[in-house]
């Protein structure tokens, strides 16, 4: 992953312009800026103007700005008031959820880095609402217009769908480190301070090296580890 997330959220006095509607999101609308400015720039003219233009997400070569909170509408494709009816054909704008790919405007490597920040960002989403590809739209699938611009130019949408499937699926070093992961997982602070207690008193007691006390503290102390060492302050302790 190669961006950092933040929100540079409207203030709610300005959502009667930008973000009117309560939104229970269904889709997520991508567009590409037609201009060659940083996220930041393009989230702070949003904030600036009072036109009825707004959009949820900018995204660049190094960050993912959010401005709009995803449960409010925007209005970034072109049908109107719309419509919050899902079999409506206009309801981009109370359905969608607005993501903005900068730099579209010249292209180049700035817009590359931003459009596959865009990729892994739209899988991101996806898999945390639990829906399919199906749900990415282009703008141009609510009024027509050509937006993104420039992935409708280099023909390349199937492909961009292709980057973001591809991105949802976990990859290699995700399923070792999930197939590895013992640590030891608590389901209160009491039960951890309990064994860290436990842990602590075998140290102070010069019954196991200090090290395990720095294991358990920096979190790597798996199940196993801890089952062994309960076994080894057992027998000490005699
Ligand atoms: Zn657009």
């Amino acid at each position: 992953m190669s961006y950092t997330f933040r929100q540079i959220l409207i203030p709610p006095t300005k959502y009667s312009i930008k973000a009117p509607y309560i939104m229970f999101p269904q889709f997520i609308t991508v567009h590409n800026t037609a201009n060659d400015a940083p996220a930041v720039n393009e989230i702070s003219y949003m904030h600036s103007n009072n036109n009825q233009v707004s959009y949820h997400v900018a995204v660049d070569d190094k960050e993912v700005i959010q401005a709009i909170p995803f449960n409010r509408n925007a209005w970034h494709c072109g049908d109107g008031g719309g419509s919050t009816d899902p079999n409506a054909l206009k309801k981009g704008n109370r359905l969608s959820i607005g993501i903005e790919i900068c730099y579209s405007k010249s292209g180049g490597a700035c817009y590359g880095v931003a459009e596959e920040n865009a990729v892994q960002y739209i899988a991101k989403l996806l898999k945390q609402y639990g829906w399919g590809i199906e749900r990415v739209m282009k703008h141009q699938d609510w009024n027509g217009k050509y937006c993104p611009h420039r992935i409708l130019a280099e023909d390349r949408w199937n492909s961009f769908l292709n980057r973001i499937k591809k991105a949802m699926e976990p990859n290699e070093s995700e399923q070792q480190t999930e197939k590895d992961d013992d640590t030891m997982k608590f389901t209160s602070t009491t039960a951890k301070a309990a064994v860290r207690d436990y842990i602590k008193q075998a140290v102070d007691k010069n019954l196991i090296d200090k090290s395990w006390l720095e294991k358990f503290d920096n979190g790597t102390m798996t199940s196993g580890d801890f089952e062994g060492l309960k076994i080894i302050i057992a027998q000490r302790s005699n």
